[in-house]
């Protein structure tokens, strides 16, 4: 599936490119030709699934056509969040997807003076991005008016739920239009959640995907802790196993994913990098060979391997653990899909010890370890003070590197050499 089958506008498209996004997620898939279709959508899909994107493109997609025609700008679309962070995100996200429309948006919430907020509004806005307590504020000063909105949005309502807004939701069910096009989301769908939906949704199509900390349990996990010097050996031996024909390896940088593929390069293990600075071609080149088992290894971050659905995979590597959980789960999440087995192997540093502990409490399960390993962790986690030496040294060898390429650049481009990018290879 790609996005261009999904019948999204070039404008929406471009952007989409621009994100650098190879494939619609299963939400995105799922819920864009259902929205498209004019149906109310209730979706049972928690943040980091790409549900933004799965209700903001249809919205701009029919903003847009509407302005092209008739280039009139109101309240057409609104849609509602529990806390600021999660309205400024999905803010931006629009920025971002909407950025070659002429789709206007704009973000209120509480907490701060309105005056900055309220003068975006009288700018004219199509899309507005709120949470609750500011909303009801804005309209009780007659200052925003729900009469023409065309597309309303619930974000998270469960969390909203949880955090009292019940009565606020209901209120500004009195004052949004009847004829409506209506879209719910919510991870989790209790008792009453879905009586809420039910009084906001017309004839609902329903649209899940499946919770994260729940696909961790039908995967196998093991932990392997060492140094940060070992890791590259470690990862040797863990391949030594001639049963892993196909590894999803995880890399935190994009830096990091290529330096990988060079080492595995070099002891003849067949792997391709996969992450935002590769070309489109080139991610897609590296995703077939995968596929068509012509790699073994293909390493990605974590934003280019999300929407990657590879059929049976079964071995997924974390070369380092990841400081959100969730990346954890969703990391994992791409072997055994379907029902089928998966194997999860993690390599954790000593600083990322810390980590593990978060991680075992949102999956509720130990990750076991791995005590036949040739290179056990030895070394400790840095103090405070060795950790601000070392980030130190950190950026100065950062900086060292992109000066030193922007050199090397600088003198080849004189030569009239060939692009940059073609040169990573
Ligand atoms: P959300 O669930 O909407 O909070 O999205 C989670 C993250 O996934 C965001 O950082 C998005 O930029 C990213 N994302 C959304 N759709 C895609 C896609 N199709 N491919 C890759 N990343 C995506």
């Amino acid at each position: 599936m790609t996005f261009k089958e999904l019948d999204l506008i070039q404008p929406i498209l471009k952007a989409v490119e621009d994100k650098n996004y190879t494939e619609p997620t299963p939400i995105q898939a799922k819920a864009i030709p259902l929205i498209l279709d004019r149906n109310d959508v209730l979706g049972s899909a928690q943040t980091g699934t790409g549900k933004t994107a799965a209700f903001s493109m249809p919205i701009i997609q029919f903003i847009h056509n509407r302005k092209v025609s008739q280039n009139k700008t109101f309240i057409s679309a609104l849609i509602v969040t529990p806390t600021r962070e999660l309205a400024i995100q999905i803010d931006e996200d629009i920025r971002d997807y909407g950025k070659y429309t002429n789709v206007k948006h704009t973000v209120i919430y509480g907490g701060v003076k309105q005056a900055k907020q309220v003068a975006q509004i009288k700018q004219g806005v199509d899309v507005l991005v709120a949470t609750p307590g500011r909303l009801l504020d804005l309209i009780s000063q007659r200052i925003i008016s729900l009469k023409q909105v065309d597309f309303f949005v619930l974000d998270e309502a469960d969390r909203m739920l949880d955090m009292g807004f019940i009565h606020d939701i209901k209120k500004l069910l009195t004052l949004l239009p009847h004829k409506r096009q209506s879209l719910f989301f919510s991870a989790t769908m209790p008792p009453n959640i879905i009586k809420l939906s039910e009084q906001i949704l017309d004839h609902p199509k329903r649209v899940e995907v499946s919770p994260v900390s729940s696909t961790a349990e039908m995967i196998q996990q093991y932990l392997y802790y060492t140094n940060k010097e070992d890791k590259k050996d470690l990862l040797y031996h863990i391949l030594e196993n001639q049963d892993m024909k196909q590894v999803l390896l995880f890399s935190r940088t994009k830096h990091g994913a290529d330096k990988i593929v060079r080492n595995l390069k070099k002891k003849n293990i067949s792997s391709a990098a996969i992450h935002g600075d590769k070309a489109q071609t080139q991610r897609q080149k590296a995703l077939n060979d995968f596929k068509n088992g012509e790699i073994r290894v293909l390493v990605a971050t974590d934003i280019a391997a999300r929407g990657i659905d590879i059929d049976k995979l079964k071995y997924v590597i974390n070369y380092d653990i990841p400081n959100e959980s969730e990346s954890y789960v969703h990391r994992i999440g791409r072997s055994g899909r379907a029902g089928e087995e998966g194997t999860a192997i993690s390599i954790c540093e000593p600083e990322e010890n810390v980590y593990v502990k978060d991680i075992e409490q949102l999956i509720k399960k130990r990750i076991e370890v791995v005590r036949d390993n040739p290179y056990p962790q030895t070394n400790k986690p840095m103090n405070k003070l060795e950790k601000k030496e070392f980030e130190k040294d950190k950026q100065r060898r950062k900086n060292e590197f992109f000066a030193n390429k922007k050199k090397k650049e600088g003198s080849k481009g004189k030569r009239g050499n060939s692009s940059s990018s073609k040169r990573r290879y």
